[in-house]
This record gives C-alpha cells, structure tokens and sequence, in this order.
C-alpha cells in the first residue's frame, strides 16, 4: 500500500467489544489496531483480510473486493452470527444470567468436574447460562472476560448430565489450554487440549447427545 515508506510500528490486539468490530488508528507515528475478540480463532485468510481491510482504510486506498468478500463471508457464517448474538446479550446488556440454572448449577458442575479431573486446582471463572436459548452457539469461554457461557438450551430434565458435564469440561480445557501460535496460525484445540478431552468418560456418548440435539 505505501512501497517506499518505512514500515510503522504496529501494535494489534485482540479486544472486548460488544459487537464484532475492528478500529484502526495513527498516533505518533505508531499504527494502532484492534481486533474484536470474536474473531480469535478465525483462519489465517480471513485475519489477512481484517489487516488489509484496515490498513485501506488508514491509509485511504481502495479495498479489494475478493478481500471484502473474504471478511464478509466469515462474518456473517452462522457459527459467527450466534456466537456475536450470545455475546452481545451478555456483554451489551452488561449483567450475567446466573450460574444457577432450572435443572442444572454450573457453578456446582464446575466443582465437581474440578475435583474429578484437575485435582481442583483450576479457578473458577465468571459462568453463566446464556440468555436464550441458543442452538448454534452451544458453549464458549471468553478469555478477556473470563467467563464460561452455556447454552440455556442444556438446562432441561431432558438433557443428560453428562452433556451438560462434557460442555463444561471442553470449556475448562480451554481456560488450561490458551489459544496458541504454531508459527502464523492460531490454534484453537491444540493437540494437548484433544489429548485431555479423552479422558472424559461419557465423551462419545456425549457427543452422539449433541450431534441428535
Ligand atoms: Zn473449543
């Protein structure tokens, strides 16, 4: 975008919005952007075209369309549409539905699965049931926010505890395990965090629970 000038220092980070967003701005020579934390996890491509997306902005050139279109499709996939839905109720709204569901404690369920798995040596974060009852977001922890949120849709006499347990594990896995770089690309579920979810007992059984569900 600007071949002969030196490159800026760049500082990028991930950051708690409430809503998918990305800013961009100069100060004293130094490029400063930020990433919504929605899309940690999201493929090296699509964090490419953020970059350029932004950088165009700055620097006033044009975007190209294949990178907008990049950018766009990522967004708007289901998997991203709810998981933006479930965190702007939680965020926007700014108070937490409360561990303590109809059918199912969270909190009581972290305990316990603490005890079983981690010698209760894991803190326990922020957790809470979601506000609605979504099917396409079914759990996620928020590192920024340290928080682990569930979809209401588990807390049901219906639902088996297992499930309920394995979707409470994963997340758990997730506050042991960060998200890491292997090299450029992020990794979301590395080999070690795998590893550990097979010690789960119920694990196949919990997933055939899901897949139905
Ligand atoms: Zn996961």
């Amino acid at each position: 975008m600007r071949p002969r000038t030196p490159l800026p220092e760049i500082h990028a980070s991930f950051y708690r919005f409430a809503n998918v967003n990305n800013t961009i701005r100069i100060r004293g020579g130094s490029v400063y952007a930020r990433i919504s934390d929605l899309l940690e996890g999201a493929p090296d491509t699509v964090v490419e075209a953020i970059a350029h997306i932004l950088l165009a902005k700055l620097y006033r050139k044009p975007i190209e369309p294949a990178q907008a279109a990049r950018y766009r499709k990522y967004v708007s996939s289901r998997e991203m549409a709810s998981k933006a839905h479930l965190i702007r109720n939680m965020r926007g709204r700014k108070h937490l539905h409360g561990a303590r569901g109809q059918t199912y404690d969270l909190h009581e369920i972290f305990d316990a699965l603490n005890a079983r798995f981690f010698h209760g040596l894991l803190g326990r974060p922020e957790m809470t049931w979601s506000r609605e009852h979504a099917r396409n977001s079914l759990g996620h922890y928020d590192p920024a926010h340290n928080t682990i949120v569930v979809s209401r849709i588990f807390d049901r006499p219906q639902v088996p505890r297992y499930a309920v347990e394995y979707l409470v594990y994963h997340e758990m896995l997730h506050l042991r395990h960060p998200v890491k770089l292997r090299g450029a690309r992020r990794c979301v579920h590395p080999a070690a965090l795998q590893e550990e979810e097979r010690l789960f007992p119920e694990l196949e059984k919990a997933k055939a629970f899901l897949k139905r569900l």
